[in-house]
């Protein structure tokens, strides 16, 4: 370990330990099949037991080592005695070991917010677990996670747990962890892989790949579309559209060369979607890397915004200004109206 790490780079080594305890957390309770849905604002905004048990572990696990860091979690819960078995100490050891970024050595705690999305994508996982269920009432013989026997297990990778940090407003780090990758392999396989990426530093954890720069592939939601949504969409006039759910796992299909642009014209997303998703975009490196809202205004991450990115989202590895200049006056008029 180099001598004494900043203070960023504990906080980061920690999230990303945390990040995969949280995502085991999310895994066995697919596995119990007793998700304790709840209906927060509606049938499309679910919390389940995954959500709290891996919101509590994080803030908590993250709260004892860094006390004087703000930490704001998606999940409303009761203020209690967090049990020892979900927090996590671990630290990423390769991360310690990284030199920080200069500007960002000196950074103290209580300058530092942590956005946390415990489980991004609740309504495909919830489906994903119907799904499980099904099969196993109906008996049929399944390896676990098999691709084969389900339709709907693939949204098993639009689950993700995000824990994105900002300093001064702006997200600077952020860590991805996506549960069920390798899904296809079965329940038995080593399931779940990590990403995390700084200005400054990089971004880990994943092969960066783009999509031609002439082709227009567009991902958007798959369960939150309304008309604004697609009216926007098919503005930008995509050659493919895709629809999957999770504003993490939008922004790896962005890095690994599955989509051009995420284009949702809808409020909804909230800060805990965007920070670790925005911070790790930028952290690839090359100038055009953009989150914004649909006009192309940056959002701000400091602990006081307020949580609604209620101007839409626009992320992009490139081109980002053509996809603003396509954005209807409609669009935009219904967004302010918010
Ligand atoms: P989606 O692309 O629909 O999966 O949305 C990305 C993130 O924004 C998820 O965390 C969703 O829960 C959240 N989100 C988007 N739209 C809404 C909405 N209308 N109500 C609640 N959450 C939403
Ligand atoms: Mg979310
Ligand atoms: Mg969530």
């Amino acid at each position: 370990m180099s001598g004494n790490p900043a203070v960023v780079m504990r906080l980061v080594a920690s999230a990303y330990s945390v990040a995969e305890k949280a995502g085991a957390i999310v895994r066995k309770v697919l596995h119990s099949g007793d998700l304790g849905i709840v209906e927060k604002t509606g049938a499309n905004d679910l919390q389940t037991l995954a959500d709290r048990l891996a919101q509590k572990s994080i803030c908590a696990s993250l709260s004892r080592r860094f006390p004087k860091i703000t930490i704001i979690g998606e999940e409303d819960l009761p203020i209690e005695e967090v049990r020892e078995d979900l927090i996590e100490n671990g630290q990423a050891e390769d991360i310690l070991q990284r030199s920080c970024p200069e500007q960002y050595r000196a950074l103290k705690e209580e300058e530092l917010v942590v956005w946390v999305d415990p489980l991004d994508g609740t309504k495909e996982y919830t489906e994903a677990s119907r799904c499980l269920h099904l099969q196993a009432v109906a008996q049929k013989p399944h390896k676990g996670l098999d691709k084969t026997h389900g339709t709907a297990l693939w949204l098993l990778d639009n689950v993700t747990v995000l824990i994105g940090i900002a300093y001064g407003g702006r997200a600077i780090a952020g860590v991805i962890n996506q549960p069920f990758y390798n899904y296809q392999l079965g329940a038995e396989a080593d399931l779940g892989r990590t990403m995390w990426g700084m200005l400054g530093l990089g971004a880990f954890g994943f092969q960066l790949q783009e999509v031609p720069a002439d082709k227009r592939i567009v991902t958007t939601t798959r369960s939150h579309s309304n008309k604004t949504v697609t009216d926007c969409v098919n503005a930008m006039e995509p050659h493919e559209v895709i629809r999957v759910g999770g504003a993490g796992n939008k922004i790896i299909q962005l890095i690994e060369g599955k989509a051009s642009a995420y284009v949702f014209a809808s409020p909804g997303c909230k800060k805990w979607d965007t920070c670790a998703p925005e911070a790790i975009l930028h952290a690839v490196g090359g100038n055009n890397r953009k989150l914004t809202d649909m006009c192309g205004n940056a959002y701000c991450y400091n602990a006081d915004v307020k949580h609604m990115n209620s101007a839409g989202v626009l992320a992009t590895l490139r081109n980002h200004d053509y996809y603003v200049s396509r954005v209807p006056q409609s669009v935009l008029q219904a967004l302010k109206s918010d």
